[in-house]
């Protein structure tokens, strides 16, 4: 069987470092791709990036549930490429504690691709964390923050995150209302 073509391509964004594009129209409901790196327990991801500098924003980290997190940084796929956004075009689903992009709406060539990563805030989080984990997706509804849940004082206050799609086969993906996490 000839191999499809692809999805998309990575290339630097304007959102942030470098994203993902579609190369072609990608109907809503399409499985893009799945969220592959080394699957580890939430303390060996604790432990391997304990000493991050925390100003820096980039994270590779998936929650799949309360024992796995995903680490893209180690084998990690094009998947780790796609950029934050609060009004995104796509979502994450498990299954099978697999962890797959798929589309929420149809996607036209050239468009950056992007799911909402939710992360989680800690108690230790420095006051300018939203500086930090500023989001520059530029829609009109843009949160300021890829951090979740917003902070009262935020100019722009959003809705409650609502999944853009829901059907019953589709468990939540995120533990505690986060998907991607930071260490
Ligand atoms: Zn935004």
């Amino acid at each position: 069987m000839a191999r499809p073509a692809p999805y998309f391509a990575v290339r630097r964004s304007r959102v942030h470092g470098r994203g993902a594009f579609a190369l072609r129209r990608i109907r809503k409901g399409t499985r893009i791709i799945e969220y592959l790196g080394e699957r580890v327990s939430h303390q060996e991801a604790d432990r391997r990036y304990e000493d991050r500098d925390p100003r820096d924003s980039h994270t590779f980290l998936f929650i799949v549930d309360a024992r796995t997190v995903i680490d893209a940084g180690v084998h990690g796929n094009a998947a780790r490429f796609i950029n934050h956004s609060c009004n995104p075009n796509c979502e994450t689903v498990i299954e099978a504690k697999r962890v797959y992009i798929e589309a929420v709406r149809t996607i036209q060539p050239g468009e950056e691709l992007s799911y909402d990563y939710q992360l989680g805030r800690a108690p230790d989080d420095p006051p300018d964390a939203d500086e930090i984990y500023a989001c520059r997706c530029g829609h009109p509804e843009c949160r300021g923050s890829m951090l979740w849940p917003p902070r009262k004082s935020a100019r722009n206050v959003p809705q409650p995150a609502k999944p853009a799609v829901k059907t019953k086969r589709r468990a939540p993906p995120r533990g505690r209302g986060q998907s991607m996490t930071r260490r």
